[in-house]
């Protein structure tokens, strides 16, 4: 039995730095255990499969999907990736997650396969650009500084080992030279690194802007001896406020520090490591992932088109689109891909024209097929679509 709307059971990651009441409070997702809540996963990736169920009972999005490719995703999405080629996230960050970077595809699908055996770094063999959208105010580290400014930062420290280095920074600007500051600073001595250390959580508010001090304070408190304390250094830190976004193209190196956030990425879970971590750190490769470019804050935070009742993300890949409702009524909508729809507050109602209506709360999602084409949607409160 076809239909139009299937509402989604999706599965929650309790991964140590999830929060331990925020998926609970606001979206009511059951926590019995009490346990940290990390991520709601929406989508088909192996490591989290979404589940449909209607009156006929349930199975999982990805035999749905299997069941008709055509009609699921749409004939363009079907001939082009042959499966839901995004996977949407609640995140709920009560402490940083590990500083890490994403691969490009072609790194991606040359290391899984090289791995296959014994796959520390790769889960599968794709990209993961990534999209997040903050639902509470979000603090992030994001992309390279200006070199001049992680000059001025590190400076201030007087690390001996990175003095040199520094210094080429300072004279040549350059990805060569953006690369091996990082490899020295990812290797400092135990002892400089400790000395250092000591020091940035000693005089971090005389040193430093009050902005940049907070994201210190904040990873010291679950992080104190960890290489990543250095990273408000050098990477862009900024805090999204609710309804804001920002975009992550592969190879940016990038923690995600505190709050909750819808995150919309290409179905990966590829993730290389450097820091706030007490897992494994793969320099060699870390560093063939990472693109060693400046990144401003400007060019990172998205600039959403706007419409009456909804806006649009423009997002540079072609594995999902992203959009947002608010406060809209009887809106027309047209799906030509396989679109997921998930409630971030208020209620939402989808009504096809046969008749079938789905209502759904605060965190719950549905999957729409191709095949359902036009519907209309209520939202009181806000809604996120993401489609390909
Ligand atoms: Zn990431």
């Amino acid at each position: 039995m076809r239909h139009y709307f299937y509402p989604l059971v999706n599965e929650v990651k309790n991964y140590p730095w999830g929060s331990y009441s925020a998926l609970n409070q606001r979206f009511k997702i059951p926590n019995p255990d009490d346990q940290p809540q990390a991520e709601l996963w929406m989508g088909v990736h192996p490591a989290g499969i979404s589940q449909v169920g209607d009156e006929d009972g349930s199975c999982s999005l990805a035999e749905l999907i299997a069941g008709d490719k055509t009609a699921m995703l749409g004939r363009r999405i079907a001939e082009q990736f042959g499966d839901l080629p995004y996977l949407l996230k609640i995140l709920a960050a009560e402490r940083a997650l590990s500083i890490q970077v994403h691969p490009q595809k072609a790194q991606a699908q040359a290391g899984f396969h090289r791995q296959q055996n014994n796959p520390p770094d790769y889960n599968d063999d794709n990209h993961k650009p990534e999209l997040v959208y903050a639902i509470t105010p979000f603090m992030a580290m994001n992309g390279f500084r200006q070199p001049t400014e992680i000059v001025r930062n590190f400076k201030k420290l007087n690390i001996s080992s990175l003095e040199a280095v520094l210094n080429l920074l300072a004279l040549h600007p350059c990805a060569e030279t953006m690369q091996a500051f990082f490899v020295t600073l990812m290797q400092l001595p135990q002892d400089e690194k400790q000395k250092a250390l000591t020091r940035l959580l000693d005089e971090a508010e005389a040193l430093y802007d009050a902005n940049l001090a907070s994201f210190i304070f904040r990873l010291r408190q679950h992080y104190p001896d960890d290489i990543g304390l250095f990273a408000p250094l050098f990477l862009n830190s900024l805090t999204l406020q609710p309804g804001e976004a920002m975009f992550l193209s592969p190879g940016t190196l990038h923690a995600y520090v505190q709050g909750v956030a819808v995150e919309v990425m290409a179905s990966s879970d590829n993730v290389l490591r450097a820091g706030l971590t007490d897992k494994n750190i793969n320099l060699a490769e870390l560093v063939a992932c990472t693109v060693f470019e400046p990144i401003s804050e400007e060019q990172l935070r998205m600039a959403p088109a706007k419409h009456v009742g909804w806006q649009h993300y423009d997002v540079p890949v072609e594995d999902f689109c992203f959009d947002v409702y608010s406060e809209a009524n009887n809106l027309a909508i047209q799906t030509t891909s396989a679109e997921i729809v998930l409630v971030i507050d208020g209620h939402a109602v989808l009504e096809h024209a046969s008749g079938k209506i789905l209502t759904l709360y605060a965190g719950k999602s549905a999957f729409i097929p191709a095949s359902t084409r036009d519907w209309t949607l209520s939202i009181t409160g806000t809604l996120c679509r993401v489609y390909a």
